[in-house]
């Protein structure tokens, strides 16, 4: 037997390596099996290029628990080591400013182990004692055993061993028994070695028997050796794609298309990528992407490996570039991964790019599925947004597709406005809104729908890419003739006496509070067309729904509703009610207004053209007083005309068909809207 000090310049690595590794000990097996298949692969080459003249053989890697023993074995077939390379490659570890390094990471056991090349030293995360039986594929070596404590001393002795290989065996310490058990073996295989291109057995298969299960004496192989990434694209089928998608997620729906990477130049990297089917809710669908390297698993949150929005894609993604074993922060401001991410991101951009080219009316048939990865990439990314333009795709409300380019071409001479204006009309709700749909598509024109979770953003979005030319306006912001003015608005043919009546009347039937809020505007419109509409405005109620969309409250969360009550003082009904409310109220009003009139008369001449400043104390006090009596005498005004459209069962009728229309008249107004109707028949 032989002994010495492994070559460490602090006094001791392995308290260290169990003091901070503690996060993630689960990356240990993943260390020793890939260890294991390098020096199997190493072989493989060796032979293929002659270097090795002997059988390969079976070359499966085993992983063997034993309970009663207390070892884990990771064995493999591999290339070996010889007593020298031992030395070599495990006693001497660079290690400066060691203690300082693993300060700053200690939470991050990837970086530390990557910073110095400590892959097998991740066993004394979880050991007391690790043996390296080992014996080289080299003519005439000697097999070996390398045996370690956890202190720095080791030792060296010769043993007998069948073949060639490596065993590494680990004496599993007392706080870590639960790595000796089969299903957490199992589940950290599968996490970290399930695309390992060398077999890997665990265990025996198991086979049901006379209603119980028994284990054969075929070799449980855990990994899949050939995964489809692997392949070329032209090896495979789509079911070829779907399959290996159900194998990564074995619950998912079938994913809507898939992207096959496979980039040489300036950088390594293959994968498949898919675009899953989204329910509802996408946070929960972010990082379903796992990072491989080499085949082995490294993780599955690759924030600042791709960008954001593809965080919403599935799939693999293998590269030998992205510097793995490092930690998060190095690897965001790693040149390469940047590199690779702008690369994924264009890839992504060309496979829709093509698919639109040559399965257009696939991408429309999924269209609603994809529309939110689109859009949400065209909002955070402008490269991808830029790209994106070409099939972007907007949907009308008879369900026709069209892109950018082709929308603008059919509507831009029919829905530009006096001033020029193209305005894109959309709807977000077919039913809800389905009258002023109508109204829209009898002026000829069309109309969007706008219905997506992100729709709102991205409305903003093309707007502003259009540079003022083009303006959405959802088909309920105005009346029909005022959302695409072809000319100047007819005057209002109403006295502002006769208006205030009207205003008085109507407001008062409205619904109030904090919540909604109405105001009462005059146009002068058809006599065919209705009298009464209820708009809301497009700017208010965008911001509403952004601001709402962002969560939390806030200026725009906070403001009521707010619609317009649009009256149209052309319609033969308005004008009726307008003469019933001047008879019946024309005699407590008049002679107000001639008062109002004198009185403001009055106060103009008290007034003259002095500034308040200037003004006499007396002359204040006496205008204070006229200002009185004028706000008393409105009031009995608008009193008189409340009490007048509280008995009307006509203006009340007009009133709740607008706001029934909008789907605003709910709970007590509109039962009493129901009854009402009931006793006019
Ligand atoms: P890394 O794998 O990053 O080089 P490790 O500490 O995991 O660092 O391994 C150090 C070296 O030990 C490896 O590079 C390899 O030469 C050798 N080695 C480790 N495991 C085996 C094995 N199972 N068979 C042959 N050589 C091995």
């Amino acid at each position: 037997m032989q002994k010495g000090n492994i070559g460490v310049t602090t006094n001791d690595i392995f308290p260290i390596i169990k003091k901070f590794l503690y996060s993630d000990h689960d990356i240990f097996l993943r260390e020793l099996v890939s260890n294991a298949v390098d020096a199997t692969q190493k072989l493989k080459t060796l032979s293929s290029v002659g270097e090795f003249k002997g059988e390969l053989g079976d070359l499966t890697v085993h992983v063997k628990a034993d309970a009663k023993a207390g070892t884990l074995t990771i064995s493999d077939r591999g290339i070996g080591m010889t007593q020298e390379e031992i030395d070599k490659y495990i006693n001497r570890i660079a290690f400066s400013g060691a203690e300082e390094f693993l300060e700053k990471y200690k939470n991050d056991a990837n970086a530390i182990i990557g910073h110095f090349g400590l892959g097998f030293y991740s066993s004394f995360m979880v050991s007391k004692k690790v043996e390296i039986i080992t014996h080289s594929y080299k003519e005439g070596s000697k097999a070996v055993k390398w045996s370690c404590d956890g202190s720095p001393e080791y030792t060296f002795e010769k043993v007998e061993k069948e073949g060639r290989g490596t065993d590494i065996v680990l004496y599993i310490d007392d706080e870590n028994k639960e790595f000796l058990e089969e299903n957490k073996i199992k589940e950290l295989l599968n996490k970290y070695c399930k695309f390992l291109a060398i077999p890997i057995a665990f265990g025996k298969v198991k086979e049901w028997k006379d209603g119980k299960e028994e284990e054969t004496d075929k070799d449980n192989i855990i990994n899949n050796t050939n995964p489809a990434w692997t392949k070329k694209p032209a090896d495979l089928k789509e079911e070829d794609y779907k399959a290996f998608y159900k194998e990564l997620y074995p619950f998912s729906e079938d994913p809507l298309f898939y992207i096959h990477l496979n980039v040489d130049y300036p950088f390594n990297l293959t994968g498949i990528l898919y675009f899953p089917k989204i329910k509802n809710n996408f946070e929960i669908q972010k990082n379903k992407i796992q990072l491989y390297c080499n085949q082995v698993f490294v993780t599955d949150s690759v924030e600042g490996i791709v960008p954001e929005f593809l965080t919403l894609l599935h799939g693999v993604i293998d590269s030998p570039d992205i510097p793995l074993n490092v930690s998060r922060s190095y690897l965001q401001s790693d040149s390469n991964v940047k590199k690779i991410s702008n690369h994924i991101t264009k890839k992504v951009a060309d496979r829709l790019q093509e698919i639109f080219n040559t399965q257009r009316t696939e991408l429309e048939n999924k269209w609603d599925d994809l529309k939110i990865f689109i859009e949400y990439g065209m909002l955070t990314d402008e490269k991808f947004s830029e790209r994106a333009e070409k099939f972007v795709l907007l949907k009308n409300v008879d369900g026709k597709l069209f892109t950018l380019e082709e929308y603008k071409t059919l509507i831009s001479e029919n829905q530009k406005d006096k001033d020029g204006n193209v305005i894109y009309l959309y709807a977000t709700d077919t039913e809800e809104q389905h009258q002023y749909i109508q109204t829209a598509k009898d002026k000829g024109y069309d109309v969007l729908l706008m219905d997506g979770q992100l729709d709102v953003h991205f409305i903003n979005k093309l707007e502003q890419k259009s540079e003022g030319k083009a303006r959405f306006s959802r088909v309920d912001a105005d009346i029909i003739d005022k959302l695409i003015q072809k000319e100047e608005s007819k005057a209002v043919t109403l006295s502002d006496d006769q208006q205030n009546a009207l205003t008085s009347a109507f407001q008062s039937l409205l619904p109030s509070g904090n919540k909604m809020n109405f105001i009462v505007t005059f146009e002068n419109l058809s006599e065919t067309a209705q009298p009464l509409f209820i708009t809301q405005n497009e700017f208010m109620r965008r911001m509403k729904e952004m601001s709402a969309a962002q969560g939390g409250m806030n200026f725009y969360g906070e403001m009521p509703d707010s619609y317009n009550l649009v009256v149209n003082a052309a319609h033969p009904l308005i004008n009726k009610i307008l003469k019933a409310e001047e008879s019946a109220c024309g005699e407590k009003v008049a002679p107000l207004s001639q008062e109002i009139a004198s009185l403001e008369k009055k106060r103009a001449d008290l007034r003259g053209d002095k500034k308040e400043a200037d003004l006499a104390e007396a002359i204040k006090d006496e205008i204070k007083e006229i200002d009185k009596k004028v706000a008393d005498a409105k009031a009995t005004q608008k009193a008189a005309f409340e009490d007048f459209a509280k008995g009307n069962q006509e203006i009340k009728q007009l009133v709740d068909l607008a706001l029934l229309s909008n789907n605003l008249l709910k709970g007590e107004a509109l039962s009493s809207f129901i009854k009402r109707s009931l006793e006019m028949l």
